[in-house]
């Protein structure tokens, strides 16, 4: 993590939760106030969206900002059960999640419909939280730098610049397995990344572009994760369902970040 990029810590529900959840988050952890120094951080819940107005109603006011999951390329027409990113700017979303591996795999989600959504979604006023990762299969036949290159490259509009996008790595294999790949792994994985950027965008834009690892993380296991130079955040999804591991997920990002932040 570097003190010149805010980090990023997202919560993605999935299909889970009721109002009932969200009512829970609201007593246990949106009213809480972070460390001064920590102020920076950008903390994120993305709800399944039928209670992403209630949510952004818990949390104005807090230091958790909403996002949509998924959102559809157009702005509106016959695409039943779709939602538009225009609708997820309208009903309080700063960011969506694109390119998840369950949209990839479950709705055959090649690159180039990714990148219709990220165009869609900048449209909208939103960031996009662009998702790639490589499966188990790939990263052992040596592939994952191919892989993780192609997507970058293919998924994200030549338009699209640091402050329109995200990009999470979250390795298929890591995700909801309780693995992850070794430190050495993820910060290898980012730096070819943040080259990719660089090589396509300019350095510039690579350098301020925020870069999220995503896949098993834990309270336990985020800040040595976060202390990766180019890891900003975590990209959470069974960590964020309890109010009280998602704190202490985001309290130890934070806590992170504000020793970073001192040293300068
Ligand atoms: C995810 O689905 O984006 C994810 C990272 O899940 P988990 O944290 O449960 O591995």
């Amino acid at each position: 993590m570097n003190f010149k990029r805010p980090p990023v810590i997202a919560g993605n529900w999935k299909m889970n939760g009721t109002s009932e959840m969200v009512i829970q988050f609201s007593k246990n952890i949106l009213k809480r106030v972070l460390d001064d120094n920590a102020k920076r951080c950008e903390f994120i819940i993305c709800p399944p969206a039928p209670l992403i107005p209630l949510l952004y109603e818990s949390a104005s006011q807090s230091a958790f900002l909403v996002g949509g999951q998924d959102c559809h390329s157009s702005e509106s027409g016959a695409y039943t059960g779709d939602i538009s990113a225009l609708m997820l700017k309208d009903i309080g979303c700063s960011f969506v999640i694109v390119g998840h591996s369950e949209r990839r795999i479950s709705y055959n989600e090649i690159n180039s419909t990714v990148k219709l959504k990220v165009g869609a979604a900048k449209k909208a006023g939103l960031i996009s939280i662009v998702c790639v990762g490589e499966t188990q299969d790939q990263k052992n036949n040596g592939e994952t730098f191919e892989i993780v290159r192609s997507q970058v490259l293919e998924s994200i509009p030549e338009s699209a610049s640091d402050s329109d996008i995200i990009i999470a790595y979250e390795p298929i294999w890591a995700i909801g397995t309780g693995k992850t790949p070794e430190i050495e792994e993820i910060a290898n994985v980012h730096a070819a990344i943040r080259d990719v950027v660089a090589k396509s965008k300019g350095v510039e834009v690579a350098e301020k572009i925020r870069l999220l690892y995503g896949g098993s993380v834990k309270p336990d296991n985020v800040a040595g994760i976060l202390s990766i130079d180019d890891v900003d955040g975590a990209l959470v999804g069974g960590a964020s369902l309890s109010s009280n591991d998602f704190w202490s997920l985001c309290e130890n990002a934070a806590k992170l970040f504000a020793i970073l932040n001192r040293k300068v």
